[in-house]
């Protein structure tokens, strides 16, 4: 199976992805997490993406692109893909079909989470994960149940990114209003599409996906 989380930055991509990966041992390609890996590894890749994300701005399509066929190429073809925050762009969603085709593979789902706009900055501002397993939390939606230490590995080392932060983060709704949101409806006509409502509570966000993909 292979499926897209689409939706607004903290319209709960991540979060949905790391419980289908706990779930349904499917993998979490998030074209974000690939480059601040790549940014804090110094990669030549890292060195053009940095400025890029500071500014809330999208990294070009070739790069992007590439990052996903070489974490492709890593997985077995049995291994579920969920793709996190990628395809971004027009090119990105053409080049996607012609990744997938070229490796056996079609998408199965797309799954769009719609989320008000005022609450996006209140998520993404309060949005810190654990540095050590990268589990996400939330100051006010999803703190850990012991304060100070992670739910999943028991670390107590935690970090926020620089790029969540209000102004950046009016940058990125303009950004996926201006050049995300219009790969909809190209899905929308392959069938393939389905809305969950990313405004009510994370259990039945991920109760509303596992109901997606059991079909
Ligand atoms: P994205 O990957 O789409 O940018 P995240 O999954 O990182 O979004 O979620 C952004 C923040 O909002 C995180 O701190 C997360 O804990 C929190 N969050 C995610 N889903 C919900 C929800 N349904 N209700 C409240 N807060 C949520
Ligand atoms: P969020 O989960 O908050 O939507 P991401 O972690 O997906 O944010 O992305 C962080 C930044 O990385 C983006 O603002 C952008 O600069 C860059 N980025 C991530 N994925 C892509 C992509 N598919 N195309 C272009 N830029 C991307
Ligand atoms: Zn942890």
């Amino acid at each position: 199976m292979n499926i897209i989380l689409l939706g607004p930055p903290g319209a709960g991509k991540g979060t949905q992805a790391q419980r289908l990966v706990e779930r349904h041992g499917m993998r979490q390609l998030s074209t974000g997490d690939m480059l601040r890996a790549a940014v804090k590894a110094g990669t030549p890749v890292g060195l053009q993406a940095k400025a890029v994300m500071e500014r809330g701005e999208l990294v070009s399509d070739d790069i992007v692109s590439a990052l996903i066929g070489e974490e492709l190429d890593g997985m077995g073809a049995g291994v579920g893909a969920i793709f996190d925050g990628y395809p971004r762009t027009e090119a990105q969603a053409a080049s996607l079909d012609g990744i997938l085709a070229a490796r056996g593979r079609s998408l199965d789902h797309v799954i769009e989470l719609a989320v008000d706009e005022d609450a996006l900055v209140e998520r993404i501002t309060g949005r810190y994960t654990c540095a050590t397993c990268g589990k996400g939390y939330h100051d006010k939606f999803e703190q850990p149940k012991l304060p100070g230490v992670c739910d999943k590995c028991n670390g107590t080392e935690f970090k926020r990114r620089p790029d969540d932060n209000e102004e950046t983060v009016r940058t990125r709704m303009a950004e996926y209003r201006a050049k995300t949101a219009p790969i909809l409806p190209g899905y929308e006509a392959r069938g393939i599409v389905a809305r969950v409502n990313g405004m009510a509570e994370m259990d039945h966000v991920t109760a509303a996906i596992e109901r997606i993909v059991a079909k």
